[in-house]
């Protein structure tokens, strides 16, 4: 179907951006439900020192969404009239609607990391161990104790660990004490060792992982990390990055179009990009 001028234009922001799968995903999206003449989505470098210039754009050029990525989750939050509650929770906004002119922020990430976990098991009761303390650990930790489990996070500098758990409960560890995540259920990395191009980092040691754990690592470049490799060997469940990637893009995808994702199109499009 063709572009015209009443397509309404949906973009992913950040610094840098040229490896955002966002673009590929939504479009992948719109084109499966025949919807790619009302919709368009593209990608935009936007440093923190024109963060505020964009914004005005938005606005006069009534950009119908924005995907934000490092560095702009928390300091775009400023330009917004709303917030919801759950993006305001976590502290961080992923995803932004502009509803005539009025721009509101959601935070999806966090439903990328509990939709997929909770196709494999029930997240209430269970201890979930957190690797890391960045941006996307706030987005977990929300979601998981949300779901009635217990927290632990191991991070390098054991502050910023602390800094979670004192908002959303649970207990806050050193990397020298990460024998002890033996005991969860549950094991997420949203850390960034193990990414592309250092394949060969794994945040956690394979001896401590069991054939009754679930492994989920958020990372996505590569496909599958080292830490994803050494769980499959060690027989215990894994979860792959990408899943959260599409999940949280679903979830956008609702917001932007008011239509329910083509979910196997939009994952089929992600897997695509991976070969
Ligand atoms: P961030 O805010 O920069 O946090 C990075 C975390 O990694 C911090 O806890 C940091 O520890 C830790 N870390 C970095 N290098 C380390 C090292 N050498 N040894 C031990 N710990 C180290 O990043 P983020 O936004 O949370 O993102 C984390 C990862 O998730 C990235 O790789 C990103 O690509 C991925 N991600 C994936 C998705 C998805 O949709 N699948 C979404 C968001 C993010 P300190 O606190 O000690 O610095």
């Amino acid at each position: 179907m063709s572009i015209t001028a009443k397509t309404k234009i949906c973009m992913v922001i950040g610094d840098p951006v040229n490896h955002s799968l966002s673009p590929q995903l939504h479009n992948a999206g719109y084109k499966a439900l025949g919807i790619d003449n009302e919709y368009i989505f593209v990608g935009c470098r936007v440093t923190s020192e024109n963060l505020s210039d964009f914004m005005k754009g938005v606005r006069t050029m009534n950009i119908r969404g924005i995907s934000c990525t490092i560095p702009h989750k928390i300091s775009i939050m400023q330009y917004l009239e709303e917030i919801d509650d759950t993006a305001k929770k976590i502290g961080a906004v992923n995803t932004i609607v502009n509803e005539s002119g009025k721009l509101k922020g959601y935070n999806t990430d966090w439903e990328g990391i509990v939709i997929p976990i909770e196709k494999i098991t029930s997240l209430d009761g269970k201890t979930v161990a957190l690797i890391g303390a960045g941006g996307a650990a706030h987005g977990a930790a929300f979601g998981v104790t949300q779901k009635g489990a217990k927290l632990q996070i191991y991070n390098r500098t054991p502050e910023k660990g602390l800094e979670i758990t004192r908002q959303f409960g649970g207990e806050s560890f050193g990397l020298d004490e990460i024998e002890k995540i033996k005991n969860a259920d549950i094991i997420i990395n949203v850390t960034s060792v193990g990414l592309s191009p250092n394949e060969n980092e794994t945040p956690l040691p394979k001896e401590y992982i069991s054939a009754n754990q679930v492994i989920f690592d958020i990372i996505y470049t590569p496909y599958e990390t080292r830490l994803l490799k050494d769980a499959k060997e060690q027989g215990a469940t894994i979860i792959h990055g990408t899943e959260m990637f599409l999940q949280q893009g679903i979830e956008q995808f609702k917001l932007y179009t008011e239509h329910d994702a083509p979910v196997d199109a939009m994952r089929q499009a992600l897997l695509n990009t991976m070969n």
